[in-house]
């Protein structure tokens, strides 16, 4: 295979791992528990745990759980699904909620030496002495509270003294810093809220700031990997360890995942679902690692996508047609060919005097053995699609038409005779006589026709509905629009068909299944599928047809 050449963290660590810098490579995926991941958050699992499979070590997966009020468990099972479903497994399951008690007592250790300091300012009066990022701001009045009165009121803060918001517990670092965040950043406020895993045992949380590079340190992350938004942060993140004198973790920052045609915070996301704009955060529109799993996307496809999109030090805009090629290229070397009929109409063979008789299809011409084969039955009456009929042809027409002939796939020749219409003037029958020489695999005819169309024999079809997607969002950028991001959702981005035919092979899909709908994409069942009536999902057509 051929060579590809390293990322720029896949020079760090090999750096830092030849130069004897660390001897165990350990990173995290480190998500917050408020909502479902996304194909953004794969590209931060995929980079992650891919590096520790690449160059051994261990990623743990941590819960970045600081923030009570938008965390719950629903969301770590689905986040721990996903992972794992992506393919990856983790070696420790951790949460940032653990410890509590430690990034407390680092918060004391700083009071002790003289490095934080509790505030009472208000909110408005804090933001407004923190200066602008071309002025310096000016010192809080509390600033220089005695040591002693700061560990006590941070002590009664952590006792429930105080409503929220009376006080907030803030680093002492440089109040004409010329990065903001270095101007006293605030590290614990107070907040009486029940935590998904510590209950009410604490009412004073810690600031993302204060926990994510504390966790990182507490776990012996050598590469802590984020994105390019917490780039400021990174001196940040280096004058807590310094200061608290420990494991000196180091974070390196990459341009996050953006994609056309979708959002992907799951603040958003979360909008979607709350206000019933799509059917659930596994909803197949949806970026979600569960929709796209809904959808028919495999875990092989998700990371080939992730792959191929690389990482970079700037943000771009990736089109989502990538994403759809990366499932193409997949289903069409393991997708089974199977026939459905979306939009029917009645095809009677006048000739055909056998009753019915058992058809061989091969299931896939791309696998090795052919994919093996199945049985397809054919009678006299078939059901085709509306759109392989033309009463009138057009020029370069190798369908249906008056007169015609085409292939029946699998199946025979047929010439079209005569069709029926409804008072309506709408075409309600076609009416063909078949070629019994024509036969698939042991044609005498010697007839060469340019067009093979579809079929379900009519008696033998099951009903499925079937569901059919197009791009959540009608801009390309939903995020950068004017007003509301959801003024810019798609109204045609699901459309149902009710009662589609399907050969009953397909009665057996079960819900791992892959199908090639011939000429009509790749399908997967849903699961709203019940016994008496199935559902498909189109995960994508067979061509790229986004209108560009
Ligand atoms: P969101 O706004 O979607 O909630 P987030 O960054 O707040 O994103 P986290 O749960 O904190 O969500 O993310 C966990 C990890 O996934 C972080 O390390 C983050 O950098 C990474 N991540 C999130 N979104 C993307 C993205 N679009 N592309 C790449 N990595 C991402
Ligand atoms: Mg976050
Ligand atoms: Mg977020």
């Amino acid at each position: 295979s051929e060579e590809k050449s390293l990322n720029f963290i896949e020079e760090i660590v090999e750096n830092d791992l030849s130069s004897g810098k660390y001897e165990t490579l350990v990173t995290r995926f480190p998500p917050e528990p408020n909502g479902y991941l996304h194909i953004g958050h794969a590209k931060a699992i995929c980079l992650n745990f891919g590096l520790t499979q690449k160059y051994g070590g261990y990623t743990n997966l941590r819960f970045d759980d600081t923030n009570p009020v938008t965390e719950k468990t629903e969301y770590v099972n689905s986040q721990q699904e996903d992972i794992k479903w992506l393919g990856f497994n983790w070696k420790n399951e951790l949460y940032a909620s653990d410890y509590f008690d430690k990034l407390y007592s680092f918060a004391v250790k700083l009071i002790n030496k003289g490095l934080a300091y509790v505030d009472e300012s208000s909110a408005d009066e804090i933001a407004t002495l923190k200066g602008t990022p071309t002025e310096p701001g000016t010192d809080s009045p509390y600033r220089n509270r005695s040591i002693e009165e700061n560990l006590d009121l941070f002590t009664r803060m952590k006792n429930g003294d105080f409503a929220d918001g009376v006080y907030i517990l803030r680093a002492k670092i440089d109040m004409a810093s010329t990065n903001m965040l270095m101007r006293d950043p605030i590290i614990y406020r107070i907040k009486h809220a029940e935590h998904h895993r510590t209950g009410n045992k604490w009412c004073i949380y810690p600031m993302y700031d204060f926990a994510h590079g504390q966790s990182d340190s507490i776990e012996h992350i050598t590469h802590s990997i984020c994105t390019l938004e917490y780039v400021s942060h990174r001196e940040l993140y280096d004058w807590f360890i310094e200061k608290l004198e420990i494991f000196p973790s180091k974070q390196y920052e990459f341009a996050r995942l953006n994609l056309t045609s979708t959002v992907m915070s799951k603040r958003k996301l979360l909008q979607l679902v709350n206000e019933n704009l799509v059917n659930g955060w596994d909803d197949p529109r949806m970026p979600t690692i569960s929709g796209l799993r809904r959808r028919g996307f495999t875990p092989k496809s998700v990371r080939e996508f992730c792959e191929r999109i690389g990482i970079a030090k700037r943000e771009n805009l990736i089109e989502l047609s990538l994403l759809e090629f990366c499932i193409r290229e997949d289903l069409n070397k393991s997708a089974n060919r199977v026939m459905a009929v979306l939009d029917p109409i009645k095809l009677i063979i006048t000739n055909y005097e056998k009753g019915t008789e058992d058809l061989i299809g091969e299931n896939n011409p791309e696998a090795e053995d052919g994919g093996g084969t199945r049985v397809i039955p054919f009678s006299n009456e078939l059901w085709i699609e509306r759109e392989d009929f033309m009463e009138v042809p057009a020029k370069k027409w190798f369908r249906l038409a008056p007169g015609a002939m085409v292939r029946l796939k699998f199946a025979y020749i047929i010439k079209c005779e005569d069709f029926v219409k409804d008072e309506n003037g709408n075409v309600t029958e076609i009416h063909c006589t078949y070629i019994p020489e024509s036969k698939s695999g042991s044609d005498t005819s010697g007839i060469n026709v340019k067009g093979t169309i579809h079929w379900v024999s009519a008696q033998h079809a099951k009903t499925a509905e079937i569901r059919l997607y197009d791009r959540l969002f009608t801009s390309e950028t939903p995020d950068a629009e004017e007003g509301d991001f959801k003024d810019y959702l798609n109204p045609e981005s699901l459309k149902v068909i009710p009662n589609a035919y399907i050969e009953p092979a397909l009665a057996h899909a079960d819900l791992e299944g892959r199908y090639q709908f011939i000429r009509k994409g790749y399908f997967c069942l849903d699961k709203d599928s019940t016994n008496d009536k199935l559902v498909f999902n189109r995960t994508v057509t067979l061509k790229d047809t986004f209108k560009k």
